[in-house]
């Protein structure tokens, strides 16, 4: 999941130019999601290795947002913030669902490992949250522009 993450972060970082805020927070969470995959590997190779059933769930969810398509679509920071926002609620759920398992378990490395990059998705999601409306508002009034300047 957090390799999907990744590379819909690093597909994203690069095109949204015209958007320096959204662009700037998505290089911040790719930072923080690279460390996420050190952390998350470590708990992996400490308890022996096992695979995710959830990968399947990540890829089909960045299917569904195009952002990967490697076709620019004018709407694209849309779909891709949208997608972005999903995302990280996916994440917020995988992670929720880890803490549970790890507490289950007795695995308090992992616990509070978990927690601390939930708290990073969680900011994530709230940032994106907070910022579609004016992402939106950004689109629509770039989408204008080019109108007229047609005209
Ligand atoms: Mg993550
Ligand atoms: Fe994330």
């Amino acid at each position: 999941m957090e390799q999907q993450a990744e590379q819909m972060l690093k597909v994203q970082a690069g095109r949204f130019e015209h958007y320096p805020e959204l662009k700037a927070r998505i290089e911040q969470h790719l930072q923080e999601t690279l460390g996420q995959q050190k952390l998350v590997a470590s708990c992996i190779d400490r308890l022996g290795g096992a695979n995710s059933t959830i990968k399947d769930a990540a890829a089909m969810l960045l299917a569904s947002g195009q952002v990967l398509g490697g076709v620019t679509m004018t709407d694209e920071v849309i779909k891709g913030s949208t997608a972005s926002f999903a995302f990280e609620n996916l994440e917020i759920a995988t992670y929720t669902t880890l803490i549970a398992a790890a507490e289950a378990v007795g695995d308090s490395e992992t616990e509070c490992i978990c927690e601390i990059i939930v708290s990073e998705e969680e900011a994530m999601a709230a940032w994106l949250r907070n910022h579609l409306h004016s992402v939106t508002q950004r689109y629509l009034q770039r989408d204008r522009e080019v109108e007229t300047a047609r005209k």
